[in-house]
């Protein structure tokens, strides 16, 4: 899969009078596992939904690849998002489920199957491949969202708390092949999180937001380490 990076240059996005997103500035190497780490209400999915192309344009630039997206409809981004509430379609099986997105870009059947099949192989259930949603766990629908997104061989992947509604053992285990998959497919990876374990167990880098301001930029070590300011330092817990 080709890796795109991931450039956010000054950007700021109101509702009305409120600001949400105060002058963001990012840069995310292609094939990075990269986490936005917030508490409630930071501005965490307003950023990824600006980088998707869900929403109001905002102000600034954000480029994927050397392309400048913003103004582009998401399907020309080539941008694979999962949501907290995966949705599958509950009358198809998860094969048609998956293959969704293929059949939508005019794929020829010939070709959906193996790439269906090639994408439930990656996410461990190609033997689910003929059950409906409603047959599945929790973690097997999210890891069948999951095989969705990736189908369509999309250039970055966007996760917006993709584990929060599953339970706290499932969610360490599906941390961990969430990862797996990323480093398998080398995938530009943007994770976003409440949750400071979820971010550094898993990422590169994460940026920790607040006020729809970026507080800090760096590894986890890096933040655990030297706290740029008492706001990161609670967050994280690092304070005395
Ligand atoms: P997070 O994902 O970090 O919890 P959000 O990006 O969802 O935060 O929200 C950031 C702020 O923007 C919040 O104050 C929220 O109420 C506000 N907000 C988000 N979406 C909308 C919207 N569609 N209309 C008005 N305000 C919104
Ligand atoms: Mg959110």
């Amino acid at each position: 899969m080709t890796k795109a990076g991931i450039k956010i240059e000054d950007v700021h996005l109101s509702f009305g009078e409120t600001e949400v997103l105060k002058g963001v500035n990012l840069d995310i190497k292609p094939g990075e596992f990269f986490a936005f780490l917030g508490p409630s209400g930071s501005g965490k999915s307003t950023l990824l939904r600006a980088i998707a192309g869900f929403g109001p344009d905002p102000r600034g630039r954000i480029l994927i690849g050397d392309r400048n997206v913003v103004g582009q409809s998401p399907w020309k981004r080539n941008v694979g998002m999962v949501f907290q509430s995966y949705a599958l379609w509950p009358h198809m099986s998860v094969r048609d489920n998956v293959g969704f997105g293929l059949k939508e870009r005019k794929l020829p059947n010939a070709q959906i199957r193996p790439k269906v099949d090639a994408a439930l192989d990656l996410v461990g259930l190609a033997h689910l491949a003929d059950r409906m949603p409603n047959q599945l766990s929790g973690g097997q629908q999210q890891r069948i969202a999951l095989a969705r997104t990736i189908v369509v061989e999309p250039e970055v992947l966007l996760l917006d708390e993709p584990l929060s509604n599953l339970d706290a053992s499932l969610r360490v285990q599906m941390r961990r092949e969430l990862l797996n998959l990323q480093r398998k497919l080398g995938l530009t990876t943007i994770f976003v999180t409440h949750d400071q374990e979820e971010a550094n167990t898993t990422s590169d880098r994460m940026a920790v937001l607040d006020g729809g301001v970026i507080q800090q930029i760096g590894t986890p070590q890096e933040l655990y380490d030297t706290p740029a300011n008492l706001f990161v330092a609670n967050f994280l817990g690092t304070a005395n």
